[in-house]
């Protein structure tokens, strides 16, 4: 046994200082950012934020909605083949990711629909990247898929986001704990905070040529905007995008006034009861649910949460002086605070 005494941060324990600049509009910032890819050689241009890949927010009609901003769409996994050969021979289907495990039935359903349709990006995607049928499984989609962009997870640690870069990922998706439907460090103990995780990740993959997309953990754009400060290429969203007309979640209505309105939606983790039995027919014995269900308060468009989202890091970027998102973590100074400072004035 071992204690590491380095002291590891959340979004929570941080905010970021204010810095003079000659900035005066908010117009006068540019949040998207372009990559060229590492393993591909293909070029990207928009605003880095990924709707997550669960059954709720990874929806087509999210990759449409998300796209007119120049945002990538991680898509479940449970759409039929059909269905994904048409949306990505369509014009949408360049801002999404098609989504994948590692098993072989994963691979073969990939395999049938890249014969119907070009896919530009895959998300490869697995609760814990540090296996090593994880690695070997990113190694073959790379050399099956050599000029699709590959964005891998997830893991928290510099070792594990270089081998990932180093076996063919050109993104590495970071975050094990953190999700705002995950359980995983109440169930299991296991986890890393996430702001140091994003922190350490991305030097590790920048060292290397790789990007990083910071995966859970957001609950406010501030969360966006210091991810962002603290390294990281792409963002990624489940619960903050949860809620919306794009959504595939069931609603809750009530009757107002006598008319019946929305007033809630179910979301609920992937490695939830809720999901398990859904894909699985129930929790496995061997296993434990990592996840839980919520109702999340209906929001209507998705368009009104991605003003906020763009908002606030356009504003994040003229309190730090930065004109373009890509000079952010070089313009960040983080400053710790105690839990409850950040409670009653970072994110009321
Ligand atoms: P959020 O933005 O809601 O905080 O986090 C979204 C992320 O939570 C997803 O992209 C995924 O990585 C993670 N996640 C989704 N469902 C589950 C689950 O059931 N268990 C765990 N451990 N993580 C989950």
């Amino acid at each position: 046994m071992r204690i590491e005494t380095d002291v590891k941060l959340d979004f929570k324990d941080v905010l970021i200082r204010p810095k003079r600049s000659t900035l005066n509009s908010r117009n006068a910032v540019n949040i998207n950012r372009g990559f060229r890819f590492f393993h591909t050689g293909a070029e990207w241009k928009g605003f880095p934020l990924i709707a997550a890949n669960m059954d709720v927010t990874g929806t087509l009609a999210m990759a449409k909605a998300l796209g007119r901003h120049g945002a990538m769409t991680a898509l479940h996994k449970h759409y039929p083949e059909a269905k994904l050969a048409e949306f990505f021979a369509s014009e949408d289907g360049v801002h999404a990711f098609y989504s994948l495990g590692i098993t072989a039935g994963d691979l073969e359903k990939l395999a049938a629909v890249r014969r119907r349709a070009p896919i530009k990006y895959l998300c490869l995607d697995v609760a814990n990247g540090y296996s090593e049928k994880f690695l070997d499984t990113v190694k073959r989609v790379r050399e099956q898929n050599p000029d699709a962009v590959i964005m891998a997870g997830n893991v928290v640690t510099g070792d594990m986001t270089e081998a990932l870069v180093l076996a063919g990922a050109d993104i590495v998706k970071i975050g094990i704990g953190p999700g705002s439907v995950c359980t995983t460090r109440r169930v299991t103990g296991v986890g890393y905070p996430q702001l140091s995780a994003i922190i350490e990740c991305a030097d590790a993959a920048h060292g290397l040529k790789g990007l990083v997309c910071a995966d859970g953990g957001c609950t406010v754009p501030g969360d966006v905007a210091k991810a962002y400060g603290a390294g990281a290429d792409f963002v990624m969203l489940g619960g903050m995008l949860a809620g919306h007309d794009e959504c595939e979640g069931d609603i809750r209505y009530e009757e107002r006034d006598g008319e019946r309105v929305p007033v809630a939606m179910g979301f609920y983790g992937m490695s939830s009861e809720a999901a398990m039995n859904k894909y699985s027919g129930g929790v496995a014995k061997y296993r434990a649910a990592e996840g839980k269900a919520v109702e999340t308060p209906y929001r209507g468009p998705v368009e009104n949460t991605m003003g906020e989202i763009m908002g606030g890091v356009r504003s994040m970027m003229t309190y730090i002086g930065a004109t373009q998102l890509k000079e952010v973590p070089k313009r960040t100074t983080f400053v710790m605070v105690t839990a409850q400072t950040n409670d009653v004035f970072g994110r009321a």
